[in-house]
């Protein structure tokens, strides 16, 4: 069954609810690399559903960056890099498993083989494209963030008194990072969630301290050495390039989390309407892609790098070397340079 096909039709929830209504072995998987949207929308409803009895943990690929090391109850999230018995027997168990921030299996990897055969599947997420891998399927992609939804979700539920400064801190933290700080992907929602969790006490200055403004002095150490030596611009195409090379990891010493944010640096200039980041990892290169206006970098992560996202916020990855990956770039921006430098796709 799918709960909302397109946007236009209202949610049901009626059967999840009738699910819901006693107490189950949940889980909940968030996508690989875990953001701030994919962990708070984790967390925000495994603290709901614990609350109403049910027994839950949160499953992700890989590891979530330290700075979200202060949230309630992240140590307990199940990491399948690290512990893969574990994971793969609390799938096994599990009665519901609900899908958040992704739209597709093979972003939870090995996982998404085992987690085809639990019973229930819940998939809540705002990409574009989704598979309908899930049994129920609540796809908005106007929706800023997973937490969003995740907050109506409960609300939806009759829930809506269950919502605590726990269960808020986590879904306020994927509405900060999903809009960057409430700079783009907003909408009238977003504001009125946040003041409700305001009004219950959530303390959002201290979240964005806790994220923004906890780094160690090598975060910004990378970001110099990415925006002096690492980017390129290339202003007939209207778009910015910065990669990271496997000896840029090593000699920084680079991990998890370390590089959020540098692509948006781009976008900060002017002239250019596209950025590119580029990042050579252990076994793979990691693309983020990111634009303006109504120009949609969906479609190139899509097409050319096996990935996927939002309009104006996507990634994938490529097996190949950092040589080809950038060469591959350069000779597909001719491709999209009179979009690129068409103005009526960039009010302003
Ligand atoms: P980021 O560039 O911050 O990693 O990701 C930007 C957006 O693209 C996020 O919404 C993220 O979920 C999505 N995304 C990132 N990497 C991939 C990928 O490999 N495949 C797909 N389908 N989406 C991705
Ligand atoms: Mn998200």
């Amino acid at each position: 069954m799918i709960l909302e096909p397109t946007s236009m039709n209202p949610p049901d929830f009626t059967e999840v609810k009738q699910l819901l209504a006693t107490p189950k072995d949940i889980i909940i998987f968030g996508h690989r690399n875990p953001d701030g949207d994919a962990i708070g929308s984790s967390l925000g409803l495994k603290h709901y559903l614990q609350k109403s009895g049910h027994a839950v943990k949160v499953l992700f690929p890989s590891d979530y960056p330290a700075n979200f090391g202060w949230m309630k109850e992240v140590d307990d999230c199940l990491i399948y890099d690290h512990d893969e018995k574990r994971c793969t027997e609390v799938i096994e168990k599990a009665e519901i498993a609900f899908f958040l921030d992704f739209n597709s299996l093979s972003r939870i990897d090995k996982m998404g083989v085992l987690a085809k055969d639990v019973e229930t599947k819940i998939n809540i997420d705002h990409h574009l494209d989704p598979d309908y891998f899930a049994d129920y399927l609540w796809w908005k992609h106007e929706a800023s963030s997973t937490c969003e939804m995740v907050y109506k979700f409960i609300v939806k539920l009759g829930d809506e008194h269950k919502i605590d400064t726990t269960i808020g801190e986590c879904l306020f933290t994927g509405l900060i990072t999903d809009t960057g700080s409430f700079k783009f992907a907003t909408n009238p929602d977003v504001y009125t969630i946040c003041a409700s969790l305001k009004q219950i006490g959530v303390d959002d200055r201290l979240i964005q301290q806790r994220l923004f403004q906890n780094q160690d002095e090598k975060h910004l150490r990378i970001l110099g050495h990415a925006l002096s030596q690492r980017m390129q611009i290339f202003p007939e195409f209207r778009t910015g390039l910065i990669y990271l090379s496997r000896k840029d990891f090593d000699h920084f010493n680079i991990q998890r989390g370390d590089t959020e944010g540098i692509v948006n640096y781009l976008l900060s200039l002017q002239n250019v309407r596209m950025a590119i980041f580029v990042t050579q990892q252990p076994n793979i290169i990691k693309l983020s892609l990111r634009s303006k206006g109504q120009f949609s970098v969906q479609q190139i992560a899509a097409k050319y790098f096996n990935g996927g996202g939002h309009h104006n916020a996507s990634g994938g990855y490529m097996h190949a070397g950092l040589g080809v990956v950038l060469d591959k770039i350069k000779a597909l921006l001719p491709e999209y340079q009179d979009e690129l430098n068409d103005d009526s796709l960039f009010p302003e």
